[in-house]
């Protein structure tokens, strides 16, 4: 058998980022603007790739008028349950208005929502109309290819960050289905988070934790990683389809399979509106939820939501079932305010890190998070490969992180991957037991056995795997480690 190895070497850059979403993007841009020699690898397209492409594209922020800006900070810490870097999520309530404005000036299709306070009009949302991420990736991809020189490789995946004597030279990636070593200067982490560990989710294919395994296999410690939140605003079927919750207060409503408004008592002051757990707790509790727009404005449903317009024209005599789904994790590679790492010259931004958003995160506040640390990321990126000279990639360096890769062989890793996804849905998901994460680390360890014995056909999916299975034995230790329930985080015993 042929053992996978590596190929090619490219030529250095100053800087190299990995991941096509939103934060790699700004990052991207951000250093090319400081003046560095940039490169972006992205293993879906990108700006058609990752959450970023189907977010609902709102950017929530602490508008700049003291007293609005106070009381969004409450609620960001509030929600965060007490677990967040102080430093860092104070940093953002003070600072994410003024990355919000400083964007205007790339004419991306954002609309920006104004609240009055004194005199004053203050920014406090973003987002793109009709509520659809593409067309805000899309138009930043373009911005891009006609505005910028960053070299852009699409379809390839970063595999290893190269690591030596605690500064990072760059990375080994499979371009072309052969491993290549891109050496760089500096790097940016922004390949997004984990959401294909769970059977169900609202995340992109591409989204499988490679960030996470990446930054853990050099060493980097990881934080808050039983932190999950489950979207509950999701039509499953008859086709899949995101709910923005401002249409619970246009008529629309949860109903049970009884056809009771479930959500509607005291336990539930705010309705189908409470805090994001707690409604997707409630549906995980029911044996089917579905959507009843019976009551549900038709101006307003044409308007704000036409994808679920759509079906209801299209699919007229079937119910909207809906159902909680992975969604966003709020751990991750610990996040400063200037987004370095405890690798020098190793930037992170983005679904990647954690830290700032604690046990729980604000609706709107991810795409805000993009935006912000995205440009300091790109930045101090492009500030620290301006310090040093370009210096060859040490082949101690590429061996390391190449060590434990597999033979080539024929092995097809998908029921591996399908076990996986499940184990981490029944057990480790919504509502968290015990006796249930054992049993998911159990039946992990026997997916990690026959995982390390394998020879793949697809050296590629053979990383996802890796990937995928670092971090839902990382997720379903920090839950057990967690005897409390804290914010996404939910124990019934
Ligand atoms: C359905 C949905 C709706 C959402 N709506 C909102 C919203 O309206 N507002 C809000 O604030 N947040 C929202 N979110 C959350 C938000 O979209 C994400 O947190 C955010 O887009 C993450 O951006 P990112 O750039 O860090 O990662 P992503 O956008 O996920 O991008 C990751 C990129 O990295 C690439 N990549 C991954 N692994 C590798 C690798 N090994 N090598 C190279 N490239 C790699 C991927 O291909 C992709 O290009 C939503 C999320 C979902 C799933």
């Amino acid at each position: 058998m042929e053992k996978h190895g590596v190929r090619n070497c490219r030529p250095p850059v100053s800087v190299l980022v990995i991941g096509g979403g939103l934060s790699g993007m700004y990052a991207a841009i951000a250093a090319w603007r400081a003046g560095a020699d940039t490169l972006l690898l992205s293993k879906g397209r990108a700006g058609g790739s990752g959450n970023s492409v189907v977010a609902m594209s709102v950017h929530r922020f602490a508008p700049g008028a003291p007293g609005l800006r106070e009381e969004y900070r409450a609620r960001f810490q509030a929600s965060a349950g007490g677990v967040q870097d102080p430093d860092t999520a104070s940093f953002f309530v003070d600072n994410a208005a003024g990355a919000m404005e400083a964007l205007r000036e790339y004419g991306l299709p954002l609309h920006y929502r104004t609240l009055p306070e004194g005199e004053g009009e203050f920014p406090y949302l973003a987002c793109c109309a009709p509520k659809r991420g593409q067309i805000l990736t899309q138009a930043l991809r373009a911005y891009i290819d006609h505005q910028t020189a960053i070299r852009v490789e699409d379809g390839v995946t970063v595999c290893d960050l190269l690591v030596e004597d605690g500064r990072v030279q760059g990375v080994v990636a499979l371009q072309g289905g052969e491993q290549t070593v891109y050496p760089a200067k500096s790097v940016v982490l922004a390949c997004g988070g984990a959401g294909n560990i769970y059977a169900a989710t609202s995340n992109t294919s591409d989204v499988t934790g490679d960030g996470y395994c990446m930054a853990a296999r050099c060493g980097l410690s990881l934080r808050d990683m039983e932190f999950i939140q489950f979207y509950p605003y999701r039509i499953c079927s008859p086709r899949r389809a995101d709910i923005f919750p401002d249409i619970f207060e246009h008529g629309a409503v949860f109903r049970n399979r009884a056809g009771q408004r479930f959500m509607d008592c005291a336990r539930y002051p705010k309705k189908e509106l409470e805090n994001r757990d707690v409604v997707a707790r409630a549906i995980y509790g029911q044996e089917g939820v579905y959507l009843d727009l019976a009551d549900c404005d038709g101006a307003y449903l044409e308007r704000e939501c036409p994808n679920i317009a759509r079906i209801r024209r299209e699919y007229p005599a079937e119910r909207l079932l809906v159902r909680p789904v992975a969604h966003f994790f709020m751990g991750g590679v610990p996040l400063r305010r200037d987004c370095v790492t405890d690798i020098a010259g190793l930037y992170v931004c983005g679904e990647v890190t954690g830290g700032l958003h604690g046990a729980n995160r604000l609706a709107g506040s991810a795409l805000t998070e993009t935006v912000l640390f995205g440009h300091i990321a790109g930045h101090g990126a492009a500030g620290d490969a301006a310090e040093r000279e370009a210096s060859a990639v040490s082949p101690a360096a590429v061996a390391r992180a190449t060590a434990g890769y597999p033979e080539a062989g024929e092995d097809d890793l998908a029921a591996l991957k399908r076990r996986l996804r499940d184990v981490m849905w029944r057990q480790v998901s919504v509502v968290r037991t015990q006796n249930g994460m054992e049993e998911a680390l159990r039946e992990l360890a026997g997916i990690r056995a026959e995982f390390e014995g394998c020879r793949p056909a697809d050296l590629k999916a053979w990383v996802e795997l890796r990937n995928l299975l670092f971090t839902a034995e990382s997720v379903t230790r920090a839950a057990l480690r967690r005897p409390e329930s804290l914010g996404a985080h939910f124990r019934v015993d």
